[in-house]
C-alpha cells in the first residue's frame, strides 16, 4: 500500500481497474486480466479527440474541387458545390473569434466567378438603341465611350421608365453602371426642352446631387464628355472653399444646364440666393443612402423643398412650367426612404427597381478576413504592401486602397508608412479642401498606387485599377463594408479584385459572422433590404 501511495496516479489507476463486466465474462479462465495503464475515461477522451481531428480532414479530402469558403482550419472549408439546407447548421470559421485565443485565425470567401454579375449575359440584354434613346445621344455615347456597347442590366431596367417620366428609385450593386443609367435620360430630357430666355441667377435644368467633392468631379467629367458634344453646359459645385469660391463657380459663363453639386455647397448657394432651382426638370440623388443619412438629411430636405418635383409623368409635359423628375440611386438604402419621398412625390408615381444581386456578397471578389490583435495590424499591413510593391515591379498593374475608420488613423498610419518608405497618397475629410482636391484623380491616373483613406472614398468613386482593398479598420456597418468592397470588381475593372479585412474588436466579429453566414448560405446580407423592397404605395 505504501508502494502504491508512492507510485501516485499509476498506483491509483491500478487499484481501480474499470474493466467492463461483459469483458470478464467473455474471457477464458486462463487469459490474464488486461493491465490498465491509462485511465479509461482519459483514453476515451483522447480517442474521441483524435477521431474528431481525423474525421473532418477526411471529409475535406473526399470533397475536392473549388471552395466557397477556405479556412485556416480545413475542417471548416465549404465546397462551392455544397448548398446548405435550410435546417442544416452552418459551421462558422469566425465562430469563436470574440475569444482572444482566436488571433491569427483567418478564412476567405473565394471567387466564384470571374466577371461582375452586372456583366453576365450582357450581350443578350440588347443595345442602347432598343431603350428609346435618341440617335443623337447614341452617337455621342459611341464617340465618348466606344467600350460601352451593350447596356448593363441596371441600365436596361432604369432608362425606359425614366424616359417615360416616372420617378425612379434604383437600388443596385456597386459598379453596375448606375451613372449612365440616369445621365442618358437626363441629357435626353434637356435636349427636348427650350432654354428659358432670361435667367437672372443661374437656374440649372438638371441637377445631380452627390455626397462628396471627389464624386462630384467624377460625375461632372462623365456628364461633360457627353453634354459638351450636345451643346449642354455641365458645371460642378463643390464645398470646402468658402462662399467666394461658390460665387466664382456659379458666375462662370455660360451658366450651367446641368449642375453636379454636393449638398453643403448647394445649400449655401440657395440660402444666399446665388442659384435657383425653379427651372429644374431632372433631379438625381446619387448615393442616395448617404445623402439621406443624418449628416446630410437636413440639407437635402431643404434642396428638395426648393425644387418643384412633378406629381407624375403628366406634370412633366409643360415646357414653360418645368417640374422635376426625381431619381434616387444607391447600393444600399436606409430605413424610411419611402416615407421621405412620399412628402415630395405621390407614391403612385414612383417606380422602384432593385437588382437581383443587391446586398449580396460579391461573387467575383476574393474576401479574406484575418483575426488579429490590434498591435499586429501595422506589421501585417506593411508586409502586404511590400509584397504588393514587389509584385508591381514584376509587372502587376493593380492599385491598393487602405480604409481606416477615422482621419486621425489615416494621418498616423501615413507617418508609419513614410517610415517604411512606402509611398502613398492620403485622403480624409479633415484635410483642407485645397489639399484634398485632385488626390483621387492622381490615384486614378496611377501616379501613386496606394491610397490611405476614410469612408469618403468609399462612395461611388470609380476605381477600375484597384485590385486590393485593405480594411485596416473593419467598417462599422455592413453598408460601409458593401460600399468599400464596391471599389473593386466593377464593370470595366481591369484587374480581378481582392479584399483583406483585419478583424480585432468583438463588434467587428459580429459583422464578420453575418457576412460569413450570408456567404455560406448564399443569401443577401441581413438588415439592409427591407426598406427598398417594401412597396412604396404602402407608405403613409
Ligand atoms: P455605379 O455607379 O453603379 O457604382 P458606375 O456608373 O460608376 O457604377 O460604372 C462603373 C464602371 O462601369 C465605369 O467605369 C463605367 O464606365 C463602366 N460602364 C458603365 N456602363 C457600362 C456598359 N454598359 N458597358 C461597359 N462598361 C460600362
Ligand atoms: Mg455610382
Amino acid at each position: 500500500m505504501a508502494v502504491a501511495r508512492s507510485l501516485g496516479m499509476f498506483a491509483f489507476v491500478a487499484r481501480l481497474p474499470r474493466v467492463p463486466r461483459r469483458d470478464l465474462a467473455a474471457r477464458g479462465a486462463d487469459e490474464p486480466l488486461p493491465v490498465v495503464r491509462i485511465p479509461r475515461a482519459l483514453q476515451r477522451r483522447q480517442e474521441q479527440r483524435q477521431s474528431e481531428r481525423r474525421g473532418p480532414l477526411r471529409s475535406a479530402l473526399v470533397r475536392p474541387g473549388r471552395l466557397l469558403i477556405s479556412a485556416r482550419r480545413r475542417e471548416l472549408n465549404q465546397p462551392a458545390r455544397l448548398t446548405l439546407g435550410i435546417w442544416e447548421s452552418a459551421p462558422l470559421a469566425s465562430r469563436g473569434w470574440k475569444n482572444r485565443r482566436s488571433v491569427q485565425d483567418h478564412f476567405s470567401i473565394e471567387r466564384a466567378q470571374q466577371e461582375a454579375p452586372a456583366l453576365r449575359n450582357l450581350s443578350s440584354v440588347g443595345y442602347f438603341a432598343d431603350l428609346g434613346l435618341e440617335p443623337r445621344l447614341l452617337q455621342v455615347l459611341k464617340e465618348a465611350a466606344p467600350e460601352v456597347v451593350h447596356p448593363t442590366a441596371v441600365q436596361s431596367s432604369v432608362i425606359p421608365p425614366l424616359l417615360c417620366g416616372s420617378h425612379v428609385i434604383c437600388a443596385a450593386e456597386t459598379g453596375s453602371g448606375k451613372t449612365l443609367s440616369y445621365l442618358l435620360p437626363l441629357l435626353q430630357r434637356l435636349l427636348g426642352r427650350p432654354i428659358p430666355d432670361s435667367r437672372r441667377i443661374p437656374a440649372p435644368r438638371g441637377l445631380v446631387l452627390v455626397p462628396s467633392r471627389e464624386l462630384a468631379e467624377q460625375v461632372r467629367a462623365v456628364a461633360q464628355t457627353l453634354g459638351s458634344s450636345l451643346g449642354l453646359q455641365v458645371r460642378e459645385l463643390g464645398g470646402g472653399h468658402g462662399m467666394r469660391r461658390i460665387r466664382l463657380q456659379l458666375s462662370k459663363q455660360p451658366p450651367a444646364d446641368v449642375l453636379v453639386a454636393t449638398p453643403g455647397a448647394l445649400w449655401k448657394a440657395l440660402k444666399s440666393h446665388l442659384i435657383s432651382l425653379e427651372q429644374l426638370s431632372f433631379l438625381v440623388l446619387d448615393e442616395a443612402d448617404t445623402l439621406l443619412d443624418e449628416s446630410f438629411l437636413e440639407l437635402v430636405d431643404y434642396i428638395l423643398e426648393k425644387s418643384h418635383i412633378a406629381e407624375g409623368p403628366d406634370d412633366l409635359k409643360d415646357p414653360f412650367n418645368p417640374k422635376a423628375q426625381l431619381v434616387l440611386v444607391g447600393a444600399t438604402f436606409p430605413e424610411g426612404v419611402g416615407q421621405l419621398l412620399s412628402k415630395v412625390a405621390s407614391p403612385d408615381s414612383l417606380t422602384t427597381i432593385t437588382s437581383s444581386k443587391l446586398h449580396c456578397i460579391m461573387p467575383h471578389v476574393r474576401q479574406t478576413f484575418m483575426r488579429l490583435k490590434g498591435a499586429e495590424k501595422v506589421t501585417e499591413l506593411v508586409q502586404i504592401l511590400k509584397q504588393h510593391h514587389r509584385a508591381r515591379r514584376t509587372g502587376a498593374s493593380g492599385t491598393v486602397l487602405v480604409f481606416c475608420n477615422s482621419s486621425s488613423t489615416v494621418n498616423w498610419l501615413g507617418y508609419i508608412l513614410d517610415d517604411h518608405k512606402i509611398q502613398h497618397l492620403r485622403l480624409q475629410g479633415q484635410m483642407p479642401a485645397s489639399m484634398r482636391a485632385g488626390i483621387f484623380q492622381c490615384f486614378q491616373k496611377g501616379s501613386q498606387d496606394i491610397l490611405l483613406c476614410t469612408d469618403i472614398a468609399s462612395r461611388g468613386l470609380d476605381s477600375t485599377h484597384v485590385e486590393l482593398i485593405i480594411n485596416y479598420d473593419f467598417p462599422l456597418t455592413l453598408q460601409d463594408y458593401i460600399h468599400r468592397a464596391g471599389r473593386v470588381g466593377r464593370v470595366g475593372s481591369k484587374v480581378p479584385g481582392t479584399i483583406i479585412s483585419f478583424v480585432t474588436h468583438p463588434w467587428d466579429v459580429s459583422l464578420v459572422q453575418k457576412i460569413e453566414l450570408a456567404a455560406r448560405r448564399r443569401r443577401s446580407l441581413p438588415g439592409l433590404g427591407s426598406s427598398v423592397r417594401e412597396p412604396l404605395s404602402h407608405q403613409p
